[in-house]
């Protein structure tokens, strides 16, 4: 009997207004890149895997010290700074996470940039230079989501001050910001001039699954952060991609199901979101696009120069 492929099913016939329309194009846009030490993403991991064929010291993170090596060499990873921008017919262009803000030591605390400082950044990294590169231009954009608003991720919305775009977030992520920050909570990972409650146009949503836009699905992924959502875009000839922004640093997290170290928040939460993410790749057969997993996109980036 013939396989059938049951994504092309869904996303041709299972809801009428399921995929982007035709002539929609997803760039992914190179921010730059940022070093940091493994431990924040990846915990130390050291397992026999019934799917490898040798028993595997997995390193990722091996930077806990042991009785048998008490000052490990810590390893570090470049992690790629990302951005989706969709252009979208009948809105304009769409964008998804804008990276950091471009000038770092001005807009980061000296401690977060030793810890993870920004180790590729040229002209062509910063957001505008990034757009314009696709033929478009920052100006031409008309919605802006956010993943989650963690200082490497909401960045860029010092480009959107005193616009009308539309900034949409998750109540969730919004709420938990602004508590982490005037709290100290969490603060850090968060910015307070991040959050321009009224220069940037905030506008939040409370549901778990949202169309935004016909065949742009956000999904409320709580772990990473309580309102992080990831997004799902189910383009017409590529099929369907999701973007985990942090829910997976890196591909690890997600193929392994292995949690974030040092940045890891709610793990309950994390571990639920991991099994729904893996529901829903598995149901649309989608390709997925990690937060921050430098092989993962630059292997898609140099594949298309873009995706319709
Ligand atoms: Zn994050």
């Amino acid at each position: 009997m013939a396989s059938i492929d049951s994504s092309s099913l869904l996303v041709s016939a299972a809801v009428p207004a399921f995929k982007c329309p035709a002539g929609t194009k997803m760039h992914i846009l190179n921010l730059g890149t940022l070093q940091a030490d493994e431990s924040w993403f990846v915990e130390e991991y050291e397992a026999r895997r019934v799917w490898l064929t040798t028993i595997s010291r997995i390193l990722r993170g091996a930077n806990t010290s042991k009785l048998s090596d008490l000052n490990p060499t810590n390893k570090r990873r470049d992690l790629v700074l990302l951005s989706a921008l969709i252009e979208y017919p009948g809105v304009g262009l769409i964008l998804y996470e804008t990276g950091c803000a471009e000038d770092l030591e001005v807009q980061w605390p000296a401690p977060i940039t030793d810890v993870f400082p920004r180790v590729e950044y040229s002209d062509n990294h910063r957001l505008p230079n990034a757009i314009k590169a696709t033929g478009n231009d920052i100006k031409d954009v008309k919605a802006v989501i956010i993943g989650h608003l963690h200082l490497d991720h909401a960045g860029g919305l010092e480009h959107f001050i005193d616009t009308d775009v539309p900034i949409y977030v998750h109540e969730e992520e919004f709420k938990h910001a602004c508590w982490a920050i005037a709290t100290g909570a969490d603060l850090g990972v968060y910015l307070g001039h991040y959050m321009l409650l009224e220069k940037l146009k905030w506008n939040t949503f409370n549901e778990s699954q949202l169309d935004l836009f016909q065949g742009i699905i956000l999904y409320h992924s709580p772990g990473h952060t309580p309102g992080l959502c990831i997004m799902q875009v189910n383009l017409a000839n590529d099929g369907p991609f999701i973007w985990t922004t942090d829910q997976f640093h890196v591909a690890e997290n997600y193929e392994l199901g292995h949690p974030h170290g040092g940045l890891a928040r709610d793990h309950t939460a994390w571990y639920r979101s991991l099994n729904m993410i893996r529901r829903l790749q598995r149901l649309y057969n989608a390709r997925l696009i990690f937060g921050h997993d430098k092989d993962v996109a630059t292997k898609l980036i140099e594949e298309k120069p873009y995706y319709e």
